[in-house]
């Protein structure tokens, strides 16, 4: 179906997932409302390229972001990259592929305001991505400060301190102005929370209350997951 939801950007934030939790939920929700977004579509990776195997399936992974999202009308899943990972002979995940795919007349179409949305981690390891330098003809990007990985510019590798300094703005009224392109960021309540501190908690019979939603802690327990490292 063409998503025709209006002329406010789209947010788009990929991840891998394994679980999903507040950190994430936070980022979408604050994107979403500092950006002026008309939602987020999270797109669990089906494979991630540029990391082991995570630790559960792309379906266990899928269904834990969609119990997360439930009650969130902002929010929305697109499962195709699970589902592309799940055929024989499947190809890592690239986010360029997918916003291809996105860009189709028969999803969102090639005006559309796209925006990528990242933490800081993310986008420092942006040049490790597959064809990094066409994210930018495809979608806007917005990055979200992350404790422990502070947005320093200096410390960018050249190629990405040229692009950070050609496409950054100031404000995030510009994204709407324009389908692709643009870098900003954007200050999120700073939450220590990673999938890889809840897996370790798991494995070792430590508490995640409160790291996640509670449906996707019983959604664990009911299938067993990450019980061990
Ligand atoms: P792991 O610990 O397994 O590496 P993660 O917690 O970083 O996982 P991912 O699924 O890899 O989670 O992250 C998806 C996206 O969310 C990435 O862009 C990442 O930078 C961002 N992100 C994850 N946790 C946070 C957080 N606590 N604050 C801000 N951004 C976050």
């Amino acid at each position: 179906m063409p998503d025709r939801s209006g002329d406010r950007p789209l947010g788009i934030f990929g991840g891998t997932f394994d679980p999903v939790h507040l950190g994430h939920l936070r980022l979408a929700e604050e994107a979403a409302d500092q950006l002026d977004l008309a939602g987020v579509r999270w797109i669990p990776a089906g494979q991630p390229a540029l990391r082991g195997a995570p630790q559960v399936t792309a379906r266990q992974r899928l269904a834990m972001v969609r119990l997360a999202i439930a009650n969130n009308p902002r929010f929305a899943v697109d499962a195709a990259e699970v589902d592309a990972s799940e055929v024989e002979g499947a190809r890592p995940s690239y986010t360029v592929l997918t916003l291809e795919r996105l860009r189709r007349a028969d999803a969102c179409g090639a005006q559309r305001s796209l925006v990528v949305l990242l933490g800081a981690d993310a986008f420092a390891g942006l040049p490790g991505w597959y064809r990094w330098q066409s994210l930018f003809d495809l979608a806007h990007l917005a990055i979200a400060h992350r404790p422990g990985f502070p947005i320093d510019r200096a410390g960018l590798p050249a190629g990405l301190a040229t692009c950070y300094d050609a496409r950054f703005c100031e404000r995030s009224t510009t994204l709407a102005e324009s389908p692709a392109g643009r870098i900003v960021t954007f200050a999120m309540t700073p939450l220590a929370i990673s999938a890889t501190q809840i897996r370790s908690l798991l494995a070792h019979d430590g508490s995640p209350r409160y790291l996640l939603p509670d449906e996707v802690i019983a959604h664990i327990r009911n299938h067993q997951l990450y019980l061990e490292d």
